[in-house]
C-alpha cells in the first residue's frame, strides 16, 4: 500500500546552519514527487527527515496521516536509495533483492518467489543467478530499486540515484523509473539537482533554494508559470530583462525596460509602479521584429542537434538565448550582427522583483 507524506512546517538547524526552513507540503499517495534544487539547498536533509535518520528541529513529518515523531528508519514505512548504490558484491542478484526479506524472517522459498517477481518487474527476468559485477550500471541501479521495493515500502525515497550513470543511460532510466513507479503505485520522493530529470519524470515538483521552498507545481506549471524569480531562472533557460512595471490589466503586464516597453503575462507580485522583470523562454523568441521584440548583438550560435542556441548580449548588459530549430537554421542571425527577436505576450511572464 502506498502512503501520503506530509511535511508540516519542518525545519532543520545544524549548529549555525539553517539547512531547511519552514517547509510545508503534501505528497499524495501514489505520486511521483521530486524535490529539485541546487547543491546545498537542503534536499538530502528533507529526505533524511522523512526516512527518520534525523529528527526535524521544527515541525512534523506525517506518513499516511501518522505522526512519525520518535520513530526510527526501521519503524517507518519508507525505504531509501542512495546516490552511490551499494549492492553486496559477493551475493547473487536474487539474494541481493531478497536481503531485506531475510532480515524480516521471510522463508527461503517465499523470498526467492518475491525476488523473481521483482526481477520480472524490473525486466531482468533470468538474471537472478548473476553477480552484481556481471551487470551494467543501469541494471545494477534497477536491482537496487528492486531490493528497496522487496520490503514493500509505502514510500520510496530516492537520493539522486541516476547521477553516476552516463547521459544516455540516465535518459533511458528516467522512463524506466517512471514506468516502474506507475506499475507499483508506490509513492516516490525523488531528489535531484537536474531540472530536466525532474520535469521529465514527476507528477509534481517542489523547487527549493537555500533551505526554502520556492514552489510546488506540475512540471508544465513550473515551466510556464514560475512563481518566483529563482524558479524562472533555475527551471529551464530564460531571458530576463529588468525594468519598471507600468500597467497590469486583463492578465497582462506591461514593463518599461532599457530595451523598450514589453508585454507578458502578469505573474506573482506584478504590480504597476514597482520594479519587475520579464522572463522569456529561448524557444519563444522568433527571429524578426515586432512590437514585442528584443534586440541583441549576436555572439555565437551553438548547434545542439535538433536546435541551435543563439547567444548574444542585450544593450542593458543582459544575455540573450534564443533557440532556432535545426530545420530553420538558415533564419539564425550571424555572429557579430544585431538581430531582433519577437515574442508573443502569452509566452512571457512578468514577475515583481523580490
Ligand atoms: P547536494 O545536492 O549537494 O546533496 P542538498 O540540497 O541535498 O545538496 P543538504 O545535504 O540537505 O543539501 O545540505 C543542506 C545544508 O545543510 C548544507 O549547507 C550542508 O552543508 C548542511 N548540512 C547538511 N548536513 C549537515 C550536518 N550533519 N551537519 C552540519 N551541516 C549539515
Amino acid at each position: 500500500m502506498s502512503h501520503s507524506v506530509e511535511l508540516a512546517g519542518i525545519g532543520m538547524t545544524f549548529g549555525a546552519t539553517r539547512a531547511v526552513r519552514d517547509v510545508s507540503l503534501k505528497v499524495q499517495a501514489g505520486e511521483f514527487f521530486s524535490i529539485l534544487g541546487p547543491s546545498g539547498c537542503g534536499k538530502t536533509t528533507i529526505l533524511r527527515m522523512i526516512a527518520g535518520f534525523i529528527e526535524p528541529t521544527e515541525g512534523r513529518v506525517l506518513i499516511g496521516e501518522r505522526d512519525m515523531k520518535g520513530l526510527g528508519p526501521n519503524q517507518r514505512p519508507t525505504a531509501m536509495i542512495f546516490q552511490s548504490l551499494a549492492l553486496f558484491p559477493l551475493m547473487s542478484v536474487r539474494d541481493n533483492i531478497a536481503f531485506g526479506l531475510e532480515a524480516r524472517g521471510v522463508g527461503r522459498t517465499a523470498r526467492h518467489a518475491k525476488a523473481d517477481e521483482l526481477l520480472r518487474l524490473i525486466a531482468l527476468e533470468g538474471y537472478g543467478d548473476r553477480m552484481p559485477g556481471e551487470l551494467s550500471g543501469g541494471q545494477r541501479q534497477r536491482v537496487a530499486i528492486a531490493r528497496a521495493l522487496a520490503v514493500e515500502p509505502g514510500v520510496l525515497l530516492l537520493d539522486e540515484p541516476l547521477s553516476a550513470l552516463d547521459l544516455k543511460l540516465r535518459q533511458h532510466m528516467r522512463a524506466e523509473l517512471r514506468a516502474l513507479q506507475k506499475r507499483t503505485g508506490v509513492t516516490f520522493i525523488y531528489i535531484t539537482h537536474d531540472q530536466s530529470e525532474a520535469l521529465a519524470m514527476s507528477d509534481r515538483v517542489a523547487v527549493m533554494s537555500a533551505g526554502l521552498l520556492q514552489q510546488v507545481a506540475t512540471p508544465r506549471e513550473l515551466y510556464e508559470n514560475p512563481a518566483t524569480p529563482f524558479v524562472a531562472r533555475f527551471v529551464g533557460e530564460t531571458n530576463a530583462v529588468a525594468g519598471r512595471i507600468t500597467a497590469v490589466d486583463g492578465g497582462l503586464a506591461r514593463i518599461e525596460t532599457e530595451l523598450g516597453a514589453l508585454t507578458g503575462r502578469a505573474g506573482r507580485r506584478a504590480v504597476a509602479g514597482t520594479p519587475g522583470t520579464i522572463y522569456v523562454r529561448p524557444e519563444a523568441l522568433i527571429p524578426g521584429t515586432g512590437e514585442n521584440a528584443l534586440t541583441a548583438r549576436i555572439e555565437r550560435v551553438d548547434f545542439e542537434g535538433s536546435f541551435a542556441l543563439v547567444h548574444g548580449r542585450f544593450a542593458d548588459g543582459g544575455s540573450l538565448a534564443a533557440s532556432v530549430p535545426s530545420t530553420r537554421l538558415a533564419d539564425a542571425p550571424a555572429p557579430g550582427s544585431d538581430a531582433a527577436f519577437a515574442f508573443a505576450p502569452a509566452h512571457a511572464v512578468v514577475l515583481g522583483d523580490e
